[in-house]
């Protein structure tokens, strides 16, 4: 499903603030939430997933209303919506290289591979480290609207 207009909106008064730009335009960005979603982020053990414009959320972190509209977690959206900015900003090849790159070296550094370290190499990527800043900006900014979701 695509982001709603009036949360898409949101996202770009936002960013237009952060990156002080004016012109700044929110792609299109669409949410799977699916079967294949649950699968995907339950194998990978994460919350969410992006590729490009796609946002992959774990169904628990969406809520269907009874208007038959979904509700997904703030933090997690804004989070996953800095990625899709990342993979635009980058370019889909050389955010993926970058991303990886530095999921690699960090793994190295650590120097064995238990899960532990690979969480620690994942939360020290600095596209993980960036997403997580946003989205906690973006929660702050927006914590007058007194929701969790969107
Ligand atoms: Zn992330």
């Amino acid at each position: 499903m695509k982001l709603a207009e009036s949360s898409r909106r949101k996202f770009e008064v936002f960013f237009r603030k952060q990156f002080k730009n004016e012109q700044f335009q929110m792609p299109a960005i669409y949410f799977y939430t699916g079967r294949f979603t649950q699968f995907l982020t339950t194998t990978l053990n994460i919350q969410g997933i992006t590729i490009r414009r796609s946002v992959f959320v774990k169904p628990k972190f969406v809520t269907l209303l009874e208007n038959k509209k979904y509700k997904i977690h703030v933090e997690l959206a804004a989070h996953e919506i800095a990625h899709v900015l990342q993979f635009e900003h980058e370019g889909s090849f050389r955010f993926l290289f970058k991303y990886f790159k530095s999921f690699a070296v960090n793994l190295k550094q650590k120097g064995n591979l238990k899960s532990v370290s690979r969480q620690q190499a994942y939360w020290e990527i600095p596209f993980e480290i960036q997403a997580r800043d946003i989205a906690a900006k973006f929660v702050e900014w927006n914590k007058d609207s007194q929701s969790k979701n969107l």
